[in-house]
C-alpha cells in the first residue's frame, strides 16, 4: 500500500469501528463517539467531555504520521522475518525457545504487513478507547480537586518535570489500565473472528487449520504491537525506571506486562473450551515473546543502537518490586471509582492483579 492507501485503509477501519461502537455502546446512553485525523508529530489522544454521570461524550484523534510509520515498520519487519527467519545466526539467537519466532506465510504477501498494521491500529485506538470508556480524565480532576473542563491524554511521553512521584504514579496505572482494555478487545475481537459462536461454545468440532491461523494471528498481532511500544521507544536507549517516572511507563514494560496478559486471557478461551488452543501455556509464551524479541532485534538494526532491550518480562525486571508495589497501590486507590463510572464493555476489561502477583510483589523477600 502506499500512503494513501494506508490511510485510506486505516480510515475505513477506525470509522467502522467508531459506528461500531456508537451502535452498539453509545446510543443506548444517547452519547457518541467520534474520531478524527491530524497532522504532526507520531501520536495519538483521546478527549472527554464526561462530568458527573452526564452522558459519555468522546473523540479520538490519531496522526496520519503515526498510522504511516507503523505500516512503514510492518512492511520492513515483515521482509527483514522472511529474509532472516531460516538462516542460521536466527535459529541459534532463538534455541532455547520452544516455538521459534517466523513470521507466517500469506497467500498474497502484503496481507502479512497489513494484518500486523490492523493489529497495532486497532490496539492504540482501544488503548484511547480504555481512557474514555473508564473516564480516566474526570477521575484525575476529581483527584486533583480541580474544576472540570475536556481532559485529553496525549500519547507523546512527556517527563512533566515538575509533577510529584504520586501523580506519576497514578499516570502509570491510568496508562496500564487502558492498555489492559485494549489488549481485551482485541483478543476478544481476534477469537470472534477465527470461531464461530458454536465452535466457541463446543457445539461443532474446530478444524486444526482454524487452529494454526488463530496463533499465526496471534503472532501478528504481538508482532503489532511490538511495532507500535518499539515506535514510542524511539531510537535513543532509555534506562528502565526504578519507580513510575515520567507521563508514560517504559514502553518495553508496556509490552511485557501486555503479554503475559494476552497468555492469560488465552487461558480463559482455554477454559470454556480447550479446543480452541491447540498449544501449551509455555508455547503460546514463547511464541508472544518470540514476536516482541524478534521485533526488538529488528528495531536495533533500525535504529542502529545495539542495546535496546527487548520487552521486560516482569520475571527479569530488575526494578520489578518497587516499580509494580507503586501501581498496585495507587491502582487499589482507584479501582472502585473506576469500576463505578466505566460505561461498557466486560468486567474482564478492567486492571487487576491476580494474588499470585500481588504475593511476588508484597511479599518477595
Ligand atoms: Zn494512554
Amino acid at each position: 500500500m502506499n500512503e494513501v492507501e494506508v490511510n485510506e485503509y486505516a480510515s475505513q477501519v477506525l470509522l467502522g469501528i467508531t459506528s461500531d461502537l456508537n451502535e452498539n455502546f453509545y446510543s443506548d446512553k444517547e452519547g457518541e463517539l467520534k474520531f478524527f485525523w491530524s497532522q504532526g508529530a507520531v501520536n495519538a489522544w483521546a478527549e472527554s467531555e464526561y462530568f458527573e454521570s452526564h452522558k459519555p461524550i468522546h473523540k479520538i484523534v490519531m496522526t496520519y504520521e503515526l498510522v504511516n510509520s507503523l505500516y512503514l515498520f510492518s512492511k520492513a519487519y515483515q521482509n527483514f522475518m522472511i529474509g532472516n527467519q531460516d538462516s542460521e545466526v536466527f535459529i541459534s539467537l532463538y534455541e532455547n525457545m520452544s516455538i521459534k519466532p517466523r513470521f507466517p506465510e500469506f497467500d498474497i504477501p502484503e496481507e502479512g504487513a497489513k494484518n500486523m498494521f490492523l493489529g497495532a491500529i486497532t490496539w492504540i485506538y482501544f488503548h484511547e478507547f480504555g481512557h474514555l470508556n473508564q473516564e480516566h480524565g474526570y477521575i484525575k480532576q476529581k483527584l486533583g480537586n480541580v474544576g472540570h473542563s475536556a481532559v485529553s491524554f496525549f500519547e507523546a511521553y512527556n517527563d512533566s518535570g515538575s509533577a510529584s512521584s504520586e501523580d506519576f504514579s497514578m499516570s502509570h496505572a491510568f496508562e496500564l489500565a487502558a492498555d489492559f482494555e485494549a489488549t481485551e478487545y482485541c483478543i476478544t475481537e481476534l477469537a470472534r473472528h477465527f470461531f464461530t459462536r458454536e465452535e466457541f461454545l463446543g457445539e461443532s468440532e474446530i478444524s486444526d487449520e482454524s487452529r494454526e491461523q488463530f496463533l499465526n494471528a496471534i503472532f501478528i498481532f504481538v508482532s503489532g504491537l511490538s511495532c507500535a511500544m518499539y515506535l514510542f521507544y524511539g531510537s535513543e536507549k532509555r534506562e528502565k525506571s526504578k519507580t513510575p517516572t515520567g507521563s508514560h511507563p517504559d514502553p518495553l514494560r508496556r509490552l511485557g506486562s501486555a503479554i503475559p496478559h494476552l497468555i492469560e486471557r488465552m487461558d480463559i478461551l482455554r477454559s470454556f473450551n480447550p479446543a480452541m488452543l491447540s498449544t501449551s501455556r509455555e508455547d503460546l509464551s514463547s511464541l508472544c515473546f518470540g514476536a516482541s524479541d524478534s521485533y526488538g532485534f529488528f528495531w536495533n538494526l533500525v535504529v542502529e543502537t545495539k542495546d535496546i532491550e527487548s520487552a521486560v518480562h516482569t520475571a527479569n525486571d530488575p526494578f520489578f518490586v518497587s516499580y509494580w508495589s507503586e501501581i498496585i497501590k495507587n491502582w487499589d486507590l482507584i479501582n472502585a471509582e473506576v469500576i463505578g463510572v466505566r460505561h461498557f464493555g466486560s468486567p474482564l476489561g478492567v486492571l487487576r492483579f491476580s494474588e499470585h502477583f500481588r504475593n511476588r510483589v508484597f511479599n518477595s523477600n
